[in-house]
């Protein structure tokens, strides 16, 4: 559930705002001084700011400005006059919106929801999901560098577990015993091809059922080897 901040000094506003917040599933915690406002958004962990412009102790452009500069939330500012709105823009305080007062609640519902939704897909993009590859049983994680086999984790050294992946990502395709020392093993080794033939014994040891009857990695006779999908 999403949390939001209300900083207003008028409570009946605050109030409304909260009221029908709480009817869409937020979660809505309000402080009506600027100071103590300031304080919980920098400290507590909030999803977004309402934050009103004329406010006791601390302004909400001083709010704007310090959250902005710690915090990573979308910031809906309120306020009586459009003028000031302007204002808010010229200075460029980082806020995501602005709506003057009075509003209709449900407009203020609509746009906390569309910047909830927009900033979820922005971190979603930034923060990356760890890189999987699945298939038959065997699970790769490419991020963490581990690997699964039938859900019982196995270790594997760092060329195996390049080599593995290597021929995972390109299923069906068979590559031979050359291509593939040299998309592995590059130009840090002088070429000895056995390398691969030891390497791919070794990684069927630990996914396959029965190594003579590799069902992952399969040897095309006097060509190379492929990853069965
Ligand atoms: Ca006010």
């Amino acid at each position: 559930m999403s949390k939001i901040l209300i900083v207003e000094d008028e409570e009946a506003i605050a109030d409304l705002e909260k009221d029908y917040l709480e009817l869409s599933g937020f979660e809505v915690e309000i402080e009506n001084r600027g100071d103590t406002g300031l304080d919980k958004a920098l400290n507590d962990d909030y999803d977004l700011l309402i934050l009103d412009l004329m406010l006791p102790e601390v302004d909400g452009f001083e709010i704007c400005r310090q959250v902005r500069e710690k915090k990573d939330m979308p910031i809906i500012m309120v306020s009586a006059k459009k003028d000031d709105i302007d204002k808010i823009r010229g200075l460029g305080l980082g806020a995501d919106d602005y709506i003057t007062k009075p509003f209709s609640p449900s407009e203020m519902v609509a746009r906390v929801k569309a910047h909830l939704a927009r900033y979820d897909r922005l971190i979603g993009s930034g923060q990356k999901v760890n890189d999987v590859i699945e298939i038959r049983g065997i699970k790769i994680d490419k991020t963490a560098r581990r690997v699964w086999v039938n859900g019982e984790e196995k270790q594997f050294t760092t060329k195996e577990f390049d080599l593995l992946t290597f021929l995972a990502e390109n299923p069906n395709h068979v590559f031979t015993k050359e291509e593939l020392f040299r998309e592995i093993w590059d130009m840090e080794s002088i070429g000895d091809i056995a390398t691969v033939t030891v390497h791919i014994k070794k990684i069927r040891e630990k996914i396959e059922f029965n190594t003579a009857k590799p069902q992952y990695i399969e040897t095309i006779w006097g060509v190379g080897y492929r990853f069965k999908a």
